[in-house]
């Protein structure tokens, strides 16, 4: 059903979370949007106007390269500033309350980490922006090290230890999509009894098969999302509204 205003949508959600046992929750880009960050997939948003580099491109071209870091710099304030907002903060009550074994993410902004999420706790199924990984052995650099190099050389840095290029560690158009985060995705999909899809058009795959792979096993689906979402007529739960007002009073300590 379609939750007719916001007090019941909530009244409804509370009622489903209090007597669900396993709760996943699944979040896309609508979570961020009161932090700070936009929506870069939105009308209007960053890559309707600059088309995203795709990953061959990347491999191919120092170009590529340095033009994908320029603008991952040019980003740095506002991922720097951004902040958990009431969603994040809600489900990391739950978190804590012990209901939410994990949590799956198509963000790249860490901010269910920085709310108090475990890293481990965090499937991240596009990765994450925060910080780089050698695209050849996975190294892990911290973005204030790729700043520098950039800065002095002029050029996008290569790995210290194999020579193959720096990227953030994001899934990038065109790259496979992360193995291990997939498996993790599909095994809390299939063992949740509520399963919560937040601030996600549902429109990018296989993201979007969680959610219907969730209801098949038997889960209660809500869909938190302030558009209609191609998945709403499977949904138990359809809430329409502010995700941090809709989440806002299950934010605990
Ligand atoms: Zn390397």
């Amino acid at each position: 059903m379609i939750a007719p205003d916001l007090r019941s949508g909530v009244e409804l959600l509370g009622g489903m979370i209090a007597s669900a046992s396993t709760i996943v929750p699944f979040t896309g880009a609508g979570i961020s949007t009161e932090c700070g960050i936009p929506d870069f997939r939105s009308p209007g948003g960053l890559w309707t106007r600059n088309r995203p580099i795709p990953f061959d491109e990347f491999v191919a071209s120092r170009d590529a390269r340095d033009e994908s870091w320029r603008r991952r710099f040019a980003m740095e304030p506002t991922f720097a500033a951004a902040r958990p907002g009431r969603g994040h903060r809600a489900l990391a009550s739950l978190y804590r309350a012990g209901k939410v074994p994990a949590i799956i993410t198509q963000n790249i902004d860490n901010l269910h980490q920085a709310s108090g999420f475990a890293p481990d706790h965090v499937v991240e199924l596009h990765g994450n922006t925060t910080y780089a990984r050698c695209i050849g052995c996975g190294q892990a650099y911290d973005l204030s090290w790729v700043r520098q190099r950039f800065d002095d050389d002029c050029a996008a840095p290569d790995c210290t230890v194999c020579d193959e290029p720096v990227k953030t560690a994001t899934i990038s158009f065109g790259q496979a999509m992360p193995q291990e985060a997939m498996k993790r995705a599909t095994e809390l999909s299939q063992h949740c009894d509520l399963f919560l899809a937040i601030g996600s058009s549902l429109v990018v795959w296989p993201a979007a098969g969680f959610p219907l792979m969730a209801k098949n096993c038997g889960a209660r689906l809500v869909i938190i999302n302030r558009e209609p979402t191609d998945q709403d007529d499977l949904a138990d739960l359809v809430i329409r509204y502010d995700i941090g007002e809709t989440l806002g009073p299950f934010v605990g300590n």
